[in-house]
């Protein structure tokens, strides 16, 4: 079982654990939750043709892509919706 600090901030931890929660995060979304393995590429692959794409974040919403793109849900924030 991993865990999870419901209390910190991303200042109080290392961006290595910063980086490694994020990945057991995704990791750990419910399968009806989690987007398909297929469409969670073809969303990074948009993202990362996109001129919005920093440093792994969207410059829209403010998102690690990564994680956005992870919830079946979730789509892209941009007014001209890519994903
Ligand atoms: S605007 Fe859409 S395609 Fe571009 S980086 Fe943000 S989520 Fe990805």
């Amino acid at each position: 079982m991993e865990s999870y600090c419901r209390k910190c901030l991303l200042k109080d931890i290392s961006k290595e654990e910063y980086f490694k929660n994020v990945y057991e995060y995704i990791k750990s979304l419910d399968k009806e939750i989690k987007t398909p393995d297929g469409e969670y590429e073809r969303r990074l692959g948009i993202c990362k043709e996109c001129d919005k794409l920093v440093n792994g974040m969207c410059a829209v919403c403010g998102c690690f892509v990564e994680v956005r793109a992870a919830k079946r849900i979730n789509y892209c924030p941009d007014v001209n919706k890519k994903w």
